[in-house]
């Protein structure tokens, strides 16, 4: 008999399903995350998560996107559903975190959600429901100034009032510090009050874990990934090795860069410092000759895979990259570079690459795209957020381990540490 899903989760972008998908395994479940609503059934596992691209479409596109997910998590038998966010709450008064967490809730008959980016082990904090990065209020953090999603206001009950329909209250710290009860006994006096959402002060794991035993029985949490370490035990589920189990590796290794954040920098300079084989491609070439540069990269790996892992890397300090988009333009030249390595990343499984390193978070949608996956099996962490994990490789007939690193995570020894852990 197959088990049925514990949980059901709804992610509203790529690297965010990720990094949910691995607290959960950290925490004792058997996780699979899919890259938008799946056509096939998941079996075998605790919880799913749909990887959307929601964050910052149209309110009204991530609501049709996000129900289109929950329809079909409720049709797998899930029991439980987590729309996952930001761990810095990215919406705008327009959305999408409030309207989509409303029509989930409705669609599920359900008419109270808690709400919390708090993850105190990435230093998100929330305290008096005001959402500290690091050792700074949001709204003097970095994200005041993001281009899409500018954060200005750290209270996030304000921010979360501007975007609902329902009142929103707050469960505040001095509740949540007195256990998993005293949560529950705030959330029915909010509830009889007709609050429908609430954001969880979170300062501490222990807080995550009375929170997560509070939410034993609500049907929805509107959370960043830090909700999940305290969900598992509400079903028995303790951190355990099987959780994170993956076949056994196969096949030759490859590491494919279209990240230029700065640790993916240091990761490509430690991999070069180190004497790994590696190509450096260049997207003005690229413009020229883009047939041409892809066939000749694969000619040289063919040669080299079999000595030990090779790198493909657009990676590039500001200036060099400035200067390519100067020359294409920004946009082209970001599809260009990710167009490129996609199939660069398809040629390599094509010869035998079965562990496959993908750094940047736009070029692992592009080579996740281009192999086909659309489901991946969450395995063990390699550095915080970045698990490896198994999939099928359709357009290329192949199964295979992936790891996908988002721009900044991951230690400077990154790569090499990816396949000594698999080795
Ligand atoms: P990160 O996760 O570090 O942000 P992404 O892959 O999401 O990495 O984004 C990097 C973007 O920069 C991609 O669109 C990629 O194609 C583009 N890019 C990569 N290398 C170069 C380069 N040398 N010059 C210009 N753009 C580049």
């Amino acid at each position: 008999m197959t088990r049925s899903l514990l949980l059901g989760c709804i992610a509203d972008d790529f690297t965010g399903a990720t990094d949910l998908a691995n607290n959960l395994v950290r925490a004792g479940m058997q996780v699979v995350q899919t890259i938008g609503v799946p056509r096939a059934p998941v079996s075998d596992v605790d919880a799913v998560v749909v990887a959307l691209k929601s964050r910052t479409i149209p309110a009204a596109e991530a609501v049709a996107q996000s129900l289109a997910a929950l329809r079909w998590l409720k049709a797998q038998g899930c029991g439980q559903f987590y729309f996952k966010v930001c761990s810095t709450f990215d919406s705008t008064p327009q959305g999408n975190i409030g309207p989509v967490a409303e029509a989930l809730l409705e669609a599920l008959g359900a008419d109270f959600c808690c709400v919390t980016p708090a993850f105190p082990e990435n230093a998100r904090t929330v305290y008096k429901g005001h959402l500290f990065v690091g050792d700074v209020l949001l709204s003097e953090s970095g994200m005041r100034q993001h281009p899409l999603t500018p954060m200005t206001d750290a209270n996030l009950v304000r921010v979360m009032q501007a975007q609902s329909r329902g009142r929103v209250g707050l469960v505040d710290h001095a509740v949540v510090r007195g256990g998993p009860e005293r949560i529950r006994a705030r959330i029915a006096q909010l509830r009889s009050e007709g609050v429908r959402l609430a954001i969880v002060d979170a300062v501490a794991d222990a807080d995550l874990l009375a929170l997560g035993a509070a939410l034993r029985d609500a049907p929805l949490v509107v959370a960043g990934s830090g909700v999940a370490i305290g969900l598992p035990q509400n079903h028995g589920l303790a951190p355990r090795p099987e959780a994170a189990a993956l076949p056994e590796p196969t096949g030759l290794r490859a590491i494919v860069s279209g990240s230029c954040s700065v640790a993916t920098q240091g990761q490509v300079a430690d991999f070069l410092a180190c004497g790994g084989a590696a190509r450096a491609i260049d997207p003005l070439q690229l413009a020229d000759d883009r047939e041409g540069l892809v066939a000749a990269t694969l000619e040289w790996a063919a040669g080299e895979l079999k000595e030990g892992p090779v790198l493909v890397y657009s990676t590039a300090d500001p200036g060099s990259v400035r200067a390519v988009q100067q020359r294409l333009g920004v946009q082209q030249a970001g599809a260009l570079v990710e167009d490129a390595l996609a199939a660069i990343a398809k040629g390599l499984v094509q010869r035998g690459v079965r562990q496959l390193v993908v750094a940047g978070g736009e070029t692992s949608g592009a080579v996740v795209q281009a192999l086909g996956v659309e489901q991946m099996r969450i395995g063990r962490q390699i550095d915080p957020g970045v698990p490896w994990c198994h999939a099928a490789a359709p357009a290329c007939d192949a199964q295979l381990h992936l790891a996908l690193k988002s721009g900044n995570f991951g230690s400077a020894d990154f790569f090499r540490k990816s396949f000594a852990m698999l080795a």
